[in-house]
């Protein structure tokens, strides 16, 4: 038995959001790579959608958000909720081997020039290794030119670039089938050899 909650109770889409959230989780393509213990506990968790004036948080003991007012189209919006319950289908299994505090290491790893960076780059990988493996069913909502260009484009906000060099990275874990945290961890770290903080503008 599913049992999701929508908060506020009175969010108009409510209806139409649970329904969704059903479907994308009993035909989530991911389902069948995982053991049955993790589709059972993926079936039976209760599930928390927090919708704030931009956000939907769904909590699962984690917290996960997309926008809603991005992806105004159901097509886009079931794709979304395809990636998100990747993220909770990877958090769930053994064999990733994710924790809370795993993951606070791969905040503390990061160079001191780029302080959020690192997490950036942890959280572009994951992204990646996930709708890599939604394409062959057609529900990954970015493709993998799309990550490398948006990857590229969030770096510069950290005063710097990464070198081509990453994108070989990034191309591995797209196309990888099985992954665990610490692997993506060491692809975290292989990136950031190739961080070139911004050359001084000469005056
Ligand atoms: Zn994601």
């Amino acid at each position: 038995m599913m049992r999701i909650q929508i908060i506020p109770k009175d969010y108009s889409n409510s209806k139409e959001l649970t329904s969704t959230i059903k479907s994308v989780i009993k035909q989530h393509p991911l389902r069948n790579s995982v053991t049955s213990a993790v589709q059972e506990r993926l079936l039976n968790m209760p599930i928390v959608v927090e919708i704030s004036n931009y956000l939907v948080n769904i909590c699962l003991g984690v917290r996960l958000h997309f926008d809603p007012m991005m992806y105004q189209d159901k097509g886009k919006r079931e794709k979304v909720l395809f990636h998100e319950f990747a993220h909770i289908i990877d958090r769930l299994n053994p064999d990733f081997g994710i924790d809370c505090q795993s993951e606070d290491e791969a905040r503390i790893m990061q160079p001191k020039q780029m302080t959020e960076g690192g997490f950036m780059v942890y959280q572009s990988i994951w992204n990646c290794y996930i709708d890599g493996r939604l394409e062959q069913s057609g529900q990954n909502p970015r493709s993998f030119k799309q990550h490398l260009q948006e990857f590229h484009d969030c770096s510069k906000h950290f005063g710097g670039y990464f070198t081509k060099e990453v994108n070989a990275i990034f191309e591995k874990a797209w196309n990888s089938k099985n992954l665990s945290f610490n692997e993506i961890v060491n692809l975290v770290k292989n990136c950031l050899q190739y961080w070139q903080p911004e050359k001084p503008k000469e005056t």
